[in-house]
């Protein structure tokens, strides 16, 4: 019998959200008003070395674009194949005999399986409604702590406050703490800007929500330069496409100012939306990212979504949230859409409740 795998990949399992094409779908957290414009005409023009030759080593078109965005020094700025791979190739750089990631827990569904692949323990510290003590994350030494800010699926934006304590309570000493900044487009707080001058900080970004370009697998971090540097070892050259990392240059770069003007229209839907979700009884909880949670309709998740989904809206379902119990998270998009999911809402469950 072959050794391969690992005896612990028995517990790993292969990721599959049950996600089967569906008329509207509010279940992935894209951009649902589409991609951006230049970084898609970029792609539309791809020439045959683009597509013939290797790309850059390590995205450095990119690494220029991030750094001049954000104000950050190039050797700063590191770059992956989404930033699922970044947070793997963070979480790989970590490892050793024993290490652990100690996160907040309900949180980014990938940071467990990615740690278990990397040999790293999870530690999940319940995350109540209030923000979890930071020494509780800090219990037992871990290597790494993950925040994802705002957070996904609950849409809660730590407090700044809250994380300059766990930031400073080891200080450089302690463990590196990654801040998973997935959403920040939507929240309008960041720290990626600081991240350079504190040296047990990553910031990790992707462009698959606010600039669109799920479907090109790209994102970048920003740390100190060693950091940086760590992690972009781990990760190995080559790992962008050229045409993902040309078109990510574009959008971070956003000459056309496309993305304030989408993310505001994203905000105005979020707030109307909430509202229409209240006045259903359904206790959405306040978000700082461009999707809702609010509580399951019948109380099951998945029997609610898969009842949404037989009508053609995909919405992601989850169980055991604090204040909520099951619920359902859904992604803003154009108002037609959120219509057609409060129409879809209003027919199965009121249907449901009057049979
Ligand atoms: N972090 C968070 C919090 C996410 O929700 C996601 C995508 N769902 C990712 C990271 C990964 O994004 P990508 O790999 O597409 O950059």
């Amino acid at each position: 019998m072959t050794r391969f795998p690992r005896a612990d990949y028995d517990a790993i399992r292969r990721y599959d959200p049950e996600r089967a094409p569906v008329r509207v779908d509010l279940s992935d957290n894209t951009n649902l008003w589409g991609t951006h414009p230049g970084a898609l005409e970029r792609v539309r023009h791809a020439s045959t070395d683009d597509v013939a030759r290797y790309p850059e080593l390590y995205a450095d078109e990119l690494r220029a674009a991030v750094s001049e965005r954000f104000d950050v020094p190039m050797e700063s700025v590191t770059t992956g194949a989404g930033s699922d791979d970044i947070l793997d190739s963070t979480f790989r750089a970590a490892w050793g005999p024993g290490a652990h990631i100690a996160y907040a827990a309900p949180t980014f569904s990938m940071v467990e399986p990615f740690a278990r692949m990397n040999g790293l323990d999870a530690h999940a510290v319940p995350w109540p409604a209030a923000d979890v003590d930071p020494s509780l994350l800090l219990e037992g030494d871990p290597a790494l702590v993950y925040v994802c800010r705002p957070n996904n699926p609950t849409g809660h934006l730590a407090p700044r406050g809250w994380l300059d304590e766990l930031l400073a309570a080891r200080g450089p000493d302690g463990p590196l703490v990654i801040i998973d900044e997935a959403y920040a487009d939507f929240a309008g707080d960041t720290v990626i800007s600081d991240a350079p001058e504190i040296p047990n900080l990553l910031v990790a970004r992707t462009t698959s929500k606010a600039y669109g370009l799920a479907g090109m697998r790209c994102g970048f971090a920003v740390g100190a330069p060693l950091v940086a540097l760590a992690v972009e070892k781990s990760r190995g050259p080559y790992k962008v496409g050229g045409l993902a990392a040309a078109a990510a240059a574009t959008a971070v770069r956003d000459e056309e100012g496309w993305l304030p003007g989408v993310i505001e229209r994203c905000l105005d839907n979020r707030a109307r939306l909430m509202d229409e979700l209240d006045s259903r009884g359904l206790q959405p909880l306040p978000s700082s990212a461009n999707f809702v949670l609010c509580s399951a309709p019948t109380g099951s998740a998945r029997r609610d979504a898969l009842a949404l989904r037989a009508v053609g809206i995909g919405v992601r379902p989850f169980s055991k949230i604090p204040e909520l119990g099951d619920a359902l998270r859904i992604t803003i998009g154009p108002w037609e859409m959120m219509d057609d999911l409060l129409d879809a809402l209003d027919r199965t469950f009121t249907r449901r409740e009057a049979s």
